[in-house]
């Protein structure tokens, strides 16, 4: 659901504050479940086909699975986790129910433009070295529909402070709260949030 840049930004912020003993590894499991050929495998999600955007899009990863069939036992796999809660984050952040008027591949396209949007600020914002993702970064010039570069410099920052064994015990005990957690105690907004205190109140 981010970007690779984002992915790799968070990566590198996270190294800066924990020690990796192998970081080349702990960056290869940041950026592996968006790099295989099957993202709906390397992010454990179902191929059922739900009827609302929403459910099709919650259907795309999850992290609670992933924590049930993986034993988290090297800085691969903790990269591989810090890459899933990731994901998992911005998509709480990102859609709203306006996206329901939309089409998967309009989104798709949208989102992506988005990142194409933001790439060039991350990278050297955060001083990332760019050869493990040339490939797949496009950079655009243009007005994103989802997210800002300072939306994202926020996300990228409020995740890379994530402690990996609390949010290991936490996601285990209720994917919710860890969820509503995370935005309260980093004081960031969602977007459903936005779009809802935007909305005038129907009384009943
Ligand atoms: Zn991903």
């Amino acid at each position: 659901m981010a970007s690779l840049a984002m992915h790799l930004a968070i990566a590198e912020e996270y190294m800066k504050r924990n020690a990796v003993q192998d970081r080349n590894l702990f960056l290869d499991g940041s950026l592996a479940p968006d790099l295989g050929s099957d993202q709906i495998a390397s992010h454990f999600g179902s191929y059922e086909k739900p009827k609302t955007i929403i459910e099709f899009l919650k259907t795309r990863m999850n992290l609670a699975k992933y924590l049930e069939e993986v034993q988290i036992s090297n800085d691969f796999d903790s990269g591989y986790f810090l890459h899933m809660i990731a994901d998992d984050l911005f998509y709480q952040y990102l859609y709203t129910e306006e996206v329901e008027s939309k089409t998967p591949e309009q989104i798709r396209k949208e989102v992506y433009s988005d990142y194409d949007f933001v790439t060039q600020h991350i990278l050297s914002f955060y001083k990332i070295e760019t050869d493990r993702i040339k490939k797949w970064s496009n950079n655009k010039k243009g007005k994103p529909v989802y997210f800002t570069p300072q939306g994202c410099d926020a996300f990228i920052a409020a995740v890379s402070k994530v402690d990996l064994q609390k949010a290991e015990r936490e996601i285990r005990a209720d994917l919710s709260s860890f969820r509503e957690n995370f935005f309260k105690s980093n004081k960031i907004k969602t977007r459903r949030q936005i779009f809802h205190s935007s909305r005038p109140k129907i009384s009943s």
